[in-house]
């Protein structure tokens, strides 16, 4: 989506140079992703960084857990350990959509593993990768109409899987009341 233009009788949501697709309503609902549209609005990406081991014999680990306020969270799939978070370290640069993951912090996050949660264990990383989350000064998601034919539902702080399904159904009910 690049640009969007709305009119009293509908809106335009241009997706490249030669395609438009017209409608009667859009709802921004991509989270970070949104803040280049909705400019007003405070949305700050937050990108977590994740880390799979391989099949580790013998793993004790077994549930899932949190660390330093939750920037830390672990836990096993199978004989694997699933490590991801350490944002905390590197703030400035985690604020950013684009889905890489930096020498720095997946460093950081092999030595956590190896000093505290598998000390004295041998492992080998399988997998490495990032996700975006959204976040504000507010852990409060904006959920609201910005004008007569737009309406966002962003800013979930890393909550989504929580938050969506009642967010879903606010965003619809709000939508039914002005159709
Ligand atoms: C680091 C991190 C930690 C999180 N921790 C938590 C937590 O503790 N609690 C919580 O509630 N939430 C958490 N979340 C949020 C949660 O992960 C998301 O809200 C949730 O995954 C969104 O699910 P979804 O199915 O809507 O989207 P996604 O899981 O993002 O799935 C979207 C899918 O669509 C595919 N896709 C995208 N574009 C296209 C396209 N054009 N064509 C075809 N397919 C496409 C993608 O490949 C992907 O598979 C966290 C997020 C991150 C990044």
């Amino acid at each position: 989506m690049k640009t969007i233009d709305e009119n009293p009788d509908e809106i335009k949501i241009h997706i490249s140079e030669n395609l438009a697709v017209e409608a009667d309503k859009i709802i921004y609902c991509t989270n970070a992703f949104s803040s280049k549209f909705l400019e007003k609005e405070e949305i700050i990406p937050a990108r977590g960084q994740i880390l799979l081991t391989e099949p580790i014999d013998g793993l004790k680990l077994r549930g899932t857990f949190h660390y330093d306020e939750g920037f830390y969270y672990f836990r096993n799939l199978d004989n694997r350990v699933l490590l991801g978070g350490g944002r905390n370290q590197d703030f400035k640069t985690e604020e950013t959509t684009d889905f890489e993951t930096t020498e720095f912090l997946q460093k950081h996050l092999e030595n956590f593993l190896r000093e505290v949660i598998l000390p004295g264990q041998d492992f080998k990383i399988a997998l490495r990768w990032s996700g975006i989350m959204a976040i504000g000064s507010e852990k409060t998601p904006i959920v609201k109409q910005i004008s007569e034919r737009q309406f966002c539902a962003v800013r979930l702080s890393g909550m989504g899987v929580a938050l969506a399904p009642k967010i879903g159904e606010m965003m619809a009910e709000m939508i039914s009341i002005l159709i």
